[in-house]
């Protein structure tokens, strides 16, 4: 589909995951394509996002099991928690990553320009900040790819300050540790960051307006993990609304709604949901469609503007990377003329590393119930698994919600130690329409935490062995 009338078959605005794998699989497929990014490679993902997210809890993980040694028959004397050493080890595995983007985009042959751009029309791109001279200030494309993104919700009264208040940035290189911090929202990022503030001694309070935590898991799931962090210590606050906020002497008042509490802190942590970059984009010279902050598109990221596309978080829930990243491919699959699957959004696993860990793929025991399914739910306790016994870490569980009818796999639901990395057992399950009978009948390796995969299944059939 090569056109000799443009400069690049294909341009994508922004690096992250959506755009640069969109570049990446472009390229794969022979179009000339240039990738424009303001900021860093990688995007929010790789550089405060996913990555160096998970680069801290694990440095919250290694502290736990170090604490726990004794439990292990090992001796060790109290471990020191040295924050900017964890922070600046999180800082490296990001721009080591960066560097990872960068060479596979120049590897695939894709023209990686540092600058901010807009659309000057269907099919024009402009370009601003070029460090480079001699990069023209504006080019063509047949087809334009957006994928800028999106940043966090400021919260009216909270502007975001290193000192006081921080949203995930902040949050991701502190300059101190706080004695006390009040966390806004219970989501997954907002509960990530009270596991990892927690676990080095930040005396957490988490405010949610919903009734729990984590709001899109199951119910099951959610109540497991709000027993789970008011175990370890953290106060929950549900079903509150933030109402205002006052600091004074270096503490910030907290109000909740009806005056009924008001929490103290130091530092409050906000992570109260997220809004697309789609200003600035030129979008007002085409005919672009945004709702709610997000640009409108079909299942493979076409937009209202023939030969504009939007992919990843600017187009809407969820908000992913690896969601970015398969509309990314679908979408490029798509104007190379190929006939992607358009993306399932439920069978999208989804994965929050607090501590316990939680991954879910599929419906929720409600939500299939709600479309009139009717379910067997099966749950297995990692108290009954003897590979998490032998870790010595059983706590949670794994749940199924199984269609009665026809057997298929609904919903797959977990909370414990590692599920991250378990869930795609069920995404795969579900992606090949797997049966219970499918299910019971693959073998799962001993000992391993999966078992209880499979034992989830056959307790939804009352045939599970180990309970
Ligand atoms: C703290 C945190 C933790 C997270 N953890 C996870 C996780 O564990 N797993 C998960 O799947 N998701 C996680 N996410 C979400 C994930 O980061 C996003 O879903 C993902 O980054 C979206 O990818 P994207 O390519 O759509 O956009 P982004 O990653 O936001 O990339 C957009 C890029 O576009 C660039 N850009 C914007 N405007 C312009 C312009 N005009 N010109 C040029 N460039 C521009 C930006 O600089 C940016 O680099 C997390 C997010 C946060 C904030």
């Amino acid at each position: 589909m090569k056109s000799v009338d443009y400069d690049y078959d294909v341009a994508v605005i922004g690096g992250g995951p959506g755009g640069y794998v969109a570049a990446l699989r472009a390229a794969q497929l022979g179009l000339r394509t240039a990738l424009v990014e303001q900021a860093d490679l990688g995007g929010i993902c790789l550089n405060w996002g996913c990555i160096p997210t998970k680069a801290l809890l694990r440095s919250a993980d290694v502290l736990r099991l170090i604490r726990s040694a004794d439990r292990y028959g090992v001796a060790v004397g109290a471990p020191v928690a040295d924050l900017s050493a964890m922070v600046a080890r999180s800082r490296k595995v990001a721009s080591e990553l960066q560097r990872g983007v960068a060479y596979l985009l120049k590897k695939n042959g894709v023209e990686v320009i540092h600058a901010r751009a807009s659309l000057g029309g269907a099919g024009s791109v402009r370009l601003e900040n070029v460090p480079d001279s001699a990069h023209a200030r504006s080019f063509q494309a047949a087809h334009v790819i957006l994928a800028t993104g999106a940043r966090a919700r400021v919260l009216p009264g909270l502007d975001p300050d290193p000192g006081s208040v921080w949203y995930y940035r902040e949050a991701l290189s502190p300059g101190f540790l706080p004695p006390r911090m009040v966390v806004i929202g219970a989501g997954a990022i907002g509960v990530e960051f009270a596991s990892f503030y927690h676990a080095l001694g930040v005396q957490v309070h988490i405010v949610e307006m919903a009734d729990r935590v984590l709001p899109p898991e199951d119910e099951e799931i959610s109540r497991h993990v709000a027993a789970a962090l008011s175990k370890q210590g953290m106060e929950l606050h549900l079903g509150a609304r933030m109402i205002g906020s006052q600091r004074a002497g270096g503490v910030w008042r907290i109000q909740l709604q009806g005056g009924v509490r008001t929490l103290e802190a130091e530092v409050v942590l906000v992570a109260a949901g997220i809004v697309g970059n789609h200003e600035d984009l030129g979008l007002e010279r085409t005919a672009v469609r945004v709702e709610r902050s997000h640009v409108v598109t079909d299942a493979l990221g076409a937009t209202h503007e023939p030969g504009v596309y939007a992919i990843g978080d600017l187009a809407g829930a969820p908000w992913l990377a690896h969601k970015a990243s398969h509309e990314a491919v679908a979408c490029v699959e798509a104007i190379a003329g190929g006939e992607p699957h358009p993306l399932d959004v439920m069978r999208i696993p989804a994965c929050t590393y607090s501590h316990p860990q939680v991954a879910h793929v599929g419906l929720t025991e409600a939500q299939a119930r709600a479309r009139g399914r009717a379910v067997r739910v099966g749950r297995f306790p990692f108290t009954a698994n003897g590979k998490a016994i032998a870790l010595g870490d059983t706590e949670g569980f794994v749940k199924v919600v199984m269609d009665a009818e026809s057997g298929e796999l609904l919903g797959a639901h977990m909370v414990g130690a590692e599920v991250t990395e378990m869930i795609q057992g069920y995404a795969v399950a579900m992606g090949l329409e797997a049966t219970e009978e499918d299910l019971m009948q693959t073998v799962f390796p001993h000992p391993t935490q999966s078992e209880a995969m499979h034992e989830a299944v056959l307790s939804a059939y009352e045939r599970a062995l180990h309970l």
